[in-house]
């Protein structure tokens, strides 16, 4: 794949991180990532996935923008209250970087529409705002052998981990029961639910151009009220309802993960 003049000029910086390079940038190029929720976590996620040059992002949530969004909200503007979130997100994003494609899918995660948008992905990333939908995308991931990057808050708190179906603990494995998680029963802060994004984000960059090592297999944990980062090995249940019979029938090699998994054995790269 050849790069425009401007693409290579806008993606200059990064292009000449060490382990990045041209083939980093056009493994961007050549990924959709679908992001469920558009909010202070998913918009966030999404904005530095177009600015890294992530070649098709599609964007679901339903719903509008509403005035006590705004403390988080970084792709919304003021005038917008009122409006489906989604085409406000898409806008800002193809006005920062018009070299990509932003597909706006105005709809909450359902299991009607689910697969559907899955089977389209290199990667998803959750940052869905309730359990619900949280389910239904790890269980498509699962079923279509997609990697998910999942991340979510509660108040000062926040946890970050990237599943790779068969290969980790799914969402499942992790969270066998429903937590009890209220969407209005905590508050937020514009910069925890951004720094939290961020790193996700940095998660599926790092997954899709074999940059570094992402949290495959592992969860971190942040307080970030005290600034307390740990990281813990979830346990991955063989007999897990969601994900078992997947792992089981890829450690026999009957299948295999979309091309992350792929190309994370060719660079060498543990997942
Ligand atoms: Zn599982």
């Amino acid at each position: 794949m050849n790069f425009t003049p401007t693409e290579l000029e806008r993606y200059s910086r990064q292009i000449q991180l060490p382990g990045f390079g041209e083939e980093g940038q056009k493994r961007l190029k050549d990924s959709t990532a679908v992001v469920t929720g558009v909010g202070g976590l998913g918009g966030t996620v999404a904005l530095y996935l177009a600015v890294a040059g992530v070649g098709k992002i599609i964007l679901v949530r339903g719903g509008e923008l509403r005035l006590d969004d705004l403390n988080r909200q970084i792709l919304m503007t003021n005038s917008w209250v009122g409006q489906p979130r989604v085409y406000k997100a898409r806008e800002t994003l193809l006005n920062i970087n018009p070299d990509i494609e932003v597909e706006a899918v105005n709809e909450f995660v359902t299991a009607d529409n689910i697969d559907a948008l899955v089977q389209q992905a290199d990667i998803a990333f959750d940052c869905a705002f309730d359990f619900k939908e949280r389910t239904l995308l790890n269980n498509a991931c699962v079923r279509w052998g997609v990697p998910m990057v999942e991340a979510a808050m509660s108040g000062m708190d926040a946890y970050l981990t990237t599943i790779i179906p068969g290969e980790t603990p799914c969402l499942s494995c992790i969270f066998p029961e429903t937590p009890e998680w209220d969407r209005w029963g905590f508050g937020v802060l514009g910069a925890v639910s951004g720094s939290l994004a961020c790193l996700a984000a940095l998660e599926g960059i790092k997954l899709l151009t074999g940059l570094g090592e992402p949290l495959t297999g592992q969860l971190l944990t942040m307080e970030l009220g005290t600034a307390t980062f740990a990281k813990r090995r979830p346990y991955h249940d063989p007999n897990c309802p969601v994900c078992g019979n997947f792992t089981k029938q890829r450690l026999s090699g009957y299948v295999t993960n979309k091309k992350v998994g792929v190309r994370s054995q060719e660079s060498g790269v543990r997942s």
